[in-house]
């Protein structure tokens, strides 16, 4: 049976209150599934939620990370502030941190070493503008990023990254990418890690869908040969639209 790594990204939502709330009321609809799960509150939230995670069966991620460890970066979160509140996981490369605020492939590759180097788990987002799709650019755009974000990387560190295909236009506005449009990426992406690395690094990279993704095609996508799971923005604001996705087997 295939175990799909379902991710909650709560973005820039909720209060502290609300995000205990929330976390308490996916702990208690998740907690007989059989997938890998996450959540990645934004940081004001990381303690109090993870205070909720602690000992469930869903990781404790954080949406961003610093490519620095310390020092004179004013508004920047250092790895090592992330590991002292427990957190786990963290999402690098985001579009949502590419486009509206500029990180290059080149910062983001070192946000993913030196998140590695302090033994964080990564999900490395890549994926296509809505202008870069309609050129027929959608599978090159996948494979620069993939390439820049892992230069560097040894096969033997893959095993504790995600790479998370969020087509740009398909994030937040309710369009998604077709069960196999997405596969056929996917896919690509795969052909891509097995030019870079090997097939069995290819075979064995757990590689998430993201974008719109609801309990209403959930199903469809993940039952797709090289989907591995989802990361979900909009419906993991409540537990009623992120545990069906959640419990999908
Ligand atoms: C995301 O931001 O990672 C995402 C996929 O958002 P949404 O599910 O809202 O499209």
């Amino acid at each position: 049976m295939k175990k799909n790594y379902i991710a909650a990204n709560w973005k820039m939502n909720l209060t502290r209150a609300e995000g205990v709330n929330l976390a308490k009321d996916i702990v208690t609809a998740i907690k007989n599934g059989k997938n890998k799960y996450m959540i990645a509150p934004s940081f004001p939230l990381i303690q109090d939620v993870g205070a909720v995670l602690k000992g469930t069966n869903i990781l404790l991620g954080a949406q961003n990370m610093s490519a620095e460890e310390k020092g004179a970066h004013t508004g920047e979160v250092s790895p090592l502030q992330l590991l002292d509140l427990g957190v786990q996981v963290v999402i690098l490369g985001h579009s949502e941190r590419r486009n509206i605020y500029g990180e290059s492939d080149e910062l983001i590759n070192k946000k993913v070493k030196l998140a590695l180097s302090h033994k964080l788990e990564v999900i490395l987002c890549v994926g296509e503008l809505l202008e870069e799709r309609e050129a027929g650019n959608a599978v090159t755009v996948c494979e620069n990023q993939i390439k820049k974000g892992l230069a560097g990387i040894s096969a033997n560190e893959l095993k504790n990254i995600t790479i998370a295909y969020e087509p740009v236009w398909a994030i937040g506005t309710g369009k998604t990418a077709t069960p196999e449009d997405a596969d056929a990426i996917h896919s690509s992406i795969r052909e891509v890690l097995k030019s870079i690395y090997n097939e069995t690094a290819a075979a064995e990279m757990v590689i998430q869908y993201g974008g719109s993704m609801k309990s209403e095609n959930a199903k469809e996508l993940l039952a797709k040969p090289n989907i591995d799971g989802g990361l979900i923005g909009g419906a993991s604001l409540k537990a009623e639209t992120f545990a069906p996705i959640a419990l999908v087997e």
